[in-house]
């Protein structure tokens, strides 16, 4: 019997939470805390009678490490499904590690506040000793490894789509598909319209500091790191068709450098349209996407907050969403002293997502592997105590379950290569 502790109630932890909920067999008891309790209620609630999973609730700032461990040793949790925003993970992790329980999460750490000193001084070291200059990086969690490997505990990071299914498309290119790996390319493909002229896919304070960052990838052993959205590409994506993609920096490519290491060159690109890109760029002009406050009307508030209470919740495009999503990875390698190549994607349609579970596919492209990383800690079949990220585990038996879950891979040998 195993309990799950799933903090946050936005849109990814909805789609986990209902795809934990079809499979009560392993999910027979959770717990859904967040900051605002009726929003766990209002789930709970729209899943009475549909689920042999026995869900209850709670409030918690998980900013708060004091109430994080009340709450895990008072619902004594096995793991702890963080599904709330990067700036709660470390807080989260410590909690886990006072109380024996296994952590998950599907972003890595980057501060709420980008203004704090003690936190900038480390962030500047890191931005000229790596060569990006990204907010968000792996150090500040692969510091606890020694401390989860010693209690014995999982920390599974990034275990969403990308970061995470990406990961494991890699670990299994690299299991059963090539000797060694020469280049990679992960392509991330939103096909989906809402219909709005402006809005994001998941947490818009998260989604548009990623973007609007400047971009990088790994080639030769170092960081190559460019001006935003200045290398540009079109491809022609399988049941979505030409779309223009943009280099961005991302977490997994710093993972996986480290893990497959005779890795050459390492890129991450992402679609967006002219029409997304022309309002963020006059968004960021205006000093909208910044981090730090300013004086209004005699209070504090920070620009990218105050945007995010004015455009759509991602939560809400699921009935507006037309199309598909595309994310997958492009290999180049050897196997048995020849040249390949191999592409391994899923195909998501936005429409099929809301019929099943009420929600846009980028929700359910990052809560479904959520679930499904948690089935692998659970049924014991990802064991690995210390703090990894997904393509240091098996990936056949999670990409079986992402099959069987909603999730199916597809695969070609003979892709078109990114130039
Ligand atoms: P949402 O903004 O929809 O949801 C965030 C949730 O966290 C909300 O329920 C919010 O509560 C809750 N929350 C925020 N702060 C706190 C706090 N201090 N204590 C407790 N709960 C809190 O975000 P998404 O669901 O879109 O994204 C969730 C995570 O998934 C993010 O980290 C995002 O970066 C990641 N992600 C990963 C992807 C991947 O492929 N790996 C892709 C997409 C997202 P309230 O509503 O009350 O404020």
């Amino acid at each position: 019997m195993s309990r799950v502790l799933v903090i946050g109630c936005g849109g990814v932890a909805s789609v986990a939470v209902k795809k934990c909920c079809q499979v009560s067999e392993f999910f027979p008891e959770l717990c859904i805390a967040s900051k605002t309790l009726s929003k766990c209620e209002a789930l709970a609630k729209s899943l009475e009678g549909k689920t042999k999973t026995k869900i209850t609730t709670a409030q918690v700032n998980a900013d708060n490490f004091d109430e994080l461990v009340w709450l895990i040793r008072s619902y004594k949790p096995d793991l702890v499904m963080h599904l709330a925003l990067p700036y709660q993970n470390l807080t989260i992790m410590e909690a886990c590690l006072a109380c024996g329980v296994h952590y998950m999460d599907t972003a890595n750490y980057e501060p709420e506040n980008t203004d704090d000193p003690r936190w900038r001084a480390v962030y500047e070291k890191r931005c000229k000793g790596a060569g990006f200059s990204a907010y968000f990086d792996y150090s500040w969690q692969w510091a606890y490894r020694e401390k989860f490997e010693n209690a014995g505990l999982t920390a599974l990071l990034g275990c969403g789509f990308d970061p995470g299914v990406t990961q494991a498309y890699c670990a299994y290119a690299k299991k059963h598909e090539f000797d060694t790996i020469d280049t990679i390319d992960i392509l991330d493909c939103n096909g989906g319209d809402h219909g709005y002229p402006f809005a994001t896919n998941f947490n818009p304070e998260i989604n548009l500091r990623e973007v609007s960052a400047p971009g990088s990838y790994w080639e030769n052993g170092h960081w190559v790191e460019v001006p935003a959205m200045s290398i540009k590409r079109e491809y022609d994506f399988d049941e979505v068709g030409r779309k223009d993609m943009y280099l961005l920096h991302h977490e997994e490519i710093e993972s996986l450098a480290l893990n497959i290491p005779e890795v050459k060159r390492i890129r991450f690109f992402m679609t967006f349209s002219q029409s997304y890109l022309t309002h963020m760029k006059c968004l960021e002009n205006v000093g909208m996407l910044s981090t730090t406050p300013i004086l209004f009307e005699g209070r504090e508030i920070v620009p990218i907050k105050f945007l995010k209470a004015l455009l759509p919740d991602p939560a809400s495009l699921g009935p507006r969403t037309r199309g598909k999503t595309n994310i997958g990875c492009i290999f180049t390698g050897k196997k048995d002293g020849k040249y390949k190549t191999y592409y391994i994607y899923n195909v998501c349609d936005h429409q099929e997502c809301y019929k099943e579970v009420g929600s846009q596919a980028v929700s359910y492209t990052t809560g479904v592997p959520a679930m499904c990383g948690a089935l692998m800690l659970l049924t014991g079949k990802w064991n690995k105590s210390g703090v990894h990220t997904v393509e240091e585990f098996d990936p056949d038996p999670f990409l079986d379950a992402l099959d069987k879950y909603g999730l199916p891979r597809r695969e070609n040998l003979n892709p078109v290569l990114v130039e």
